[in-house]
């Protein structure tokens, strides 16, 4: 509950001005971890820079390490030893596609109509900004935080670089295990669901893995005029086949059944009916959104895509070689052997060779029911008091996943409203925020470290 003293220390800590000069000013660095061959170290190194001169009190008051050559950690120590939180943010981007025509040059930082333009505006400059805004207002009116507070800022998140595990690996070798990690993810979306007529401030609780596996089989080679039952192309074709999306048994994570009570209290009619009936039955979930497929299907079950598949050199020979290439998003309780064995067995062919290429185990799932879960809850209801505070499992990966295998309360949030359409432009064209929501933002956090214990 918001106390008296908390709602005072809320309108005495006043934001300054320029919150959107300040994201402007960022976004004009061309932080592109994708191009750093060719663009060089220096877009980096100038963003440390302009962090020293655009919040002054941060760099001043809070202990400063680097990891890696891109990595930030900013310490600032609290009031007691109890265990750190830790905010997370990154501040490469991805490039911007030569072809694609942006209403404002995506590198001008243009402020236009209540907006910021510009590449990283909603990944991750924009939620930067608002962590460090926080802070600095915070310390202007000579606050201290209940306990240390660590900000972890990466420079190669998008390139899956090494910033963020280097930095989570110092501090776990230093024996921290932060009470509260908290990085980038869910966002405030309009209709979260078909029939939820509020909108939702999406904590990700937990994020799949990530799998890529080569299958090959191998042929006699000779002349295609008399072939065997199956060439390798064929051997190949059938494994690919005999994975459906059924491979994988469906298992609702806890956080979508929570997901499924907080929207049922947010309807009406059938639809709040529908999804309490589904909120208290797991089992029922899963098969439900199962069948559903597209993303629903991919919030309870792994998944397996065919991506890639190659063989053969001519149309009359037999193909001696034959590959094909699996992408899978591994489900939460699941790992990356219990996956490959699952893959293995269903193809059922031991002339098809399974080699994995590439594994990231899923994350843990954070609980819902603690003090953590409620802080964050009680800081939306602060900076957007109509949103209902809901988990949901990310499909993505992000920086935190680091945190993830020794801390056992990590969450994925980033405190701003973005549209369907501005999601959209994350990755892709005009990516834009409004200066509305970095100030609500900012506020989120100012009202989570007001308020840490
Ligand atoms: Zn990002």
């Amino acid at each position: 509950m918001s106390s008296p003293r908390h709602r005072l220390a809320e309108a005495s800590v006043v934001a300054r001005e320029g919150i959107a000069e300040r994201l402007s000013r960022m976004i004009q660095l061309p932080t592109v971890s994708a191009e750093r061959e060719t663009r060089g170290i220096a877009p980096f190194d100038a963003f440390v820079d302009l962090l020293a001169e655009l919040y002054p009190l941060v760099h001043e008051h809070l202990e400063r390490e680097r990891h890696t050559d891109v990595g930030l950690l900013f310490r600032w120590r609290g009031s007691s030893a109890s265990d750190p939180i830790v905010l997370m943010a990154h501040y490469d981007v991805v490039p911007v596609d030569e072809s694609d025509a942006w209403t404002h040059p995506p590198f001008e930082g243009r402020i236009q109509d209540g907006w910021v333009f510009g590449r990283g505006a909603l990944d991750d400059k924009g939620p930067l900004v608002v962590i460090l805004d926080a802070v600095e207002n915070l310390l202007s009116a000579g606050f201290m935080p209940s306990r240390d507070v660590y900000l972890s800022f990466g420079g190669d998140e998008e390139v899956f670089g090494g910033a963020a595990r280097a930095t989570s690996s110092a501090l776990r070798d230093r024996g921290i295990v932060p009470w509260l990690v908290l990085d980038e993810g869910g966002a405030v979306v309009d209709a979260p669901l078909p029939f939820v007529k509020s909108p939702a401030a999406m904590v990700g609780v937990g994020e799949k893995g990530v799998l890529t596996v080569r299958l090959t089989a191998r042929g006699d080679g000779g002349h295609a005029s008399a072939p065997p039952t199956l060439t390798a192309v064929g051997r190949i074709s059938r494994a690919v086949g005999r994975l459906s999306p059924a491979t994988f048994r469906p298992r609702t994570p806890q956080a979508v059944s929570r997901m499924l009570r907080l929207f049922a209290d947010r309807s009406s009619g059938a639809p709040r009916a529908l999804y309490r009936v589904l909120a208290a039955a797991p089992p029922l979930t899963a098969r439900v959104f199962a069948v559903l497929g597209g993303e629903p299907a991919a919030l309870v079950r792994t998944t397996v895509a065919a991506t890639m598949q190659s063989g053969g050199t001519a149309a009359n020979v037999l193909p001696s070689q034959a590959s094909a290439t699996l992408n899978l998003r591994i489900a939460l309780g699941q790992t990356v052997a219990s996956t490959v064995r699952r893959v293995t067995r269903r193809i059922g062919d031991a002339r098809v060779h399974v080699e994995v290429i590439e594994g990231d185990e899923p994350s843990p799932e954070s609980p819902t029911d603690n003090a953590q879960f409620a802080l964050l809850t009680e800081a939306v209801s602060v900076s957007h008091p109509d949103a209902a505070t809901v988990p949901y499992v990310m499909m993505a990966a992000t920086d935190s996943r680091h945190f993830h295998r020794f801390a056992p309360a990590v969450y994925r949030f980033a405190p701003l409203e973005m549209s369907a359409a501005q999601r959209a432009s994350i990755h892709g064209v005009d990516e834009r925020v409004e200066i509305a929501a970095l100030e609500r933002g900012e506020l989120f956090h100012r009202a989570l470290l007001l308020r840490l214990q």
